[in-house]
């Protein structure tokens, strides 16, 4: 009896010891053409970087169903869906078969869900979690299925495709436009001042620029503040929330091959990353993960100073996407499962797979 009870208690301290700590809430940070020199570069400039206080460290490859190196539409569908596609595809498979996203799996378990972005929200990372579309092209499409779709938190351009001018052809039946689509369930801003007065609706959209946001530099609000605000009407939420943030233009300054913007992009980035860990830290319940969908430019830093956080030589190997590995890292109850070496598929399959055990 004595023995069966020992090996009882031992039984239950195991099982206790081997349970994996889900997180209420997961905030995704996309630094979209992110790679290691980035992160490298942005540290030389700043110094210590707030993604420096995550424990959990990996590396991330990013190679497409159909190709080595990746676009940001088969890289957000890996990182959303936990499957690969063709590049150009948003939540669907090769074969168009619809692909459900983390965001949605969040929504199905009544958690708030936020996307926040430096880019149009039409754009390929920020689409790849509620909308589903054989092309990041079809943007008037993919507007029209975010604006239908649950998401709580909208923050980022792309308001003329929101509210596109009226067609020449015009249709017998009054089509809602997705901004009216919108205006119908949040409260929806379109400046820095309406922003700053937004408060803590239930529910809001951003829409701050025509087209994508300008560089970092003359972004009236920095990428920390959108985020903060989005924690800030997501936490809200008793059963959790989930919320994707990107930098969307560290990529186009990899695109450009312009080293002083990867500079700048990184570090309002990094930024934004710790007003997440901020919150995450005093909250005790969210998992953070930063990482990237691929690498841009072949980027290299050759030279400079740590003394004077300068950065005076670098080299670009490309003007497009590399196959480069990239980074990821990770805090919180949960992150253990992102240590190491992985695949996107396998961050995209763990997100979803945290967001499923979660108690309602
Ligand atoms: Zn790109």
């Amino acid at each position: 009896m004595k023995k069966i009870l020992i090996l009882l208690c031992l039984f239950t301290a195991v099982a206790v010891f081997a349970e994996e700590a889900v997180p209420k809430n997961i905030i995704l940070f996309i630094g979209d053409g992110m790679g290691f020199q980035h992160i490298t570069a942005g540290k030389i400039a700043k110094g210590m970087l707030e993604m420096e206080r995550c424990p959990v460290t990996g590396f991330v490859t990013t190679w497409s169903a159909n190709q080595l190196v990746t676009d940001s539409a088969a890289g957000a569908t890996a990182l959303a869906t936990g499957f690969k596609t063709s590049n150009g595809a948003l939540a669907q498979d090769p074969d168009g078969k619809h692909l459900k996203t983390v965001l949605e799996e969040a929504e199905e378990r009544g958690k708030a869900t936020g996307l926040v972005a430096t880019c149009g929200l039409s754009h390929a990372t920020p689409a790849g979690f509620v909308a589903h579309a054989p092309s990041r092209s079809h943007r008037a499409e993919i507007v029209k299925q975010m604006a239908a779709s649950d998401v709580d938190v909208l923050f980022g351009g792309d308001l003329d495709y929101f509210d596109p001018p009226p067609s020449t052809n015009v249709p017998a039946e009054k089509v809602e436009t997705p901004l009216e689509v919108l205006e119908q369930k949040m409260t929806v801003v379109f400046s820095t001042e309406e922003f700053r007065k937004l408060g803590t609706p239930e529910q809001a959209a951003a829409l701050l620029y025509p087209k994508h946001p300008p560089y970092a530099a003359d972004r009236e609000i920095p990428l920390t503040e959108l985020t903060s605000k989005a924690i800030e009407i997501l936490s809200k939420d008793e059963d959790g929330f989930f919320l994707m943030v990107e930098g969307s233009q560290i990529d186009w300054a990899g695109h450009k091959n312009n080293a002083s913007n990867i500079v700048v992009e990184t570090v309002d980035f990094d930024d934004a990353v710790g007003a997440g860990l901020d919150f995450a830290e005093k909250n005790g319940e969210t998992l953070v993960i930063i990482t990237a969908d691929h690498e841009t430019g072949g980027f290299a830093v050759l030279g400079g100073s740590i003394e004077s956080n300068t950065i005076e030589k670098t080299a670009f190997a490309t003007g497009g996407h590399t196959a480069s590995m990239v980074p990821l890292l990770a805090y919180g109850p949960g992150s253990e499962a992102f240590n190491g070496v992985q695949d996107n598929t396998d961050v995209g399959k763990n997100l979803i797979r945290l967001i499923q055990s979660t108690q309602k």
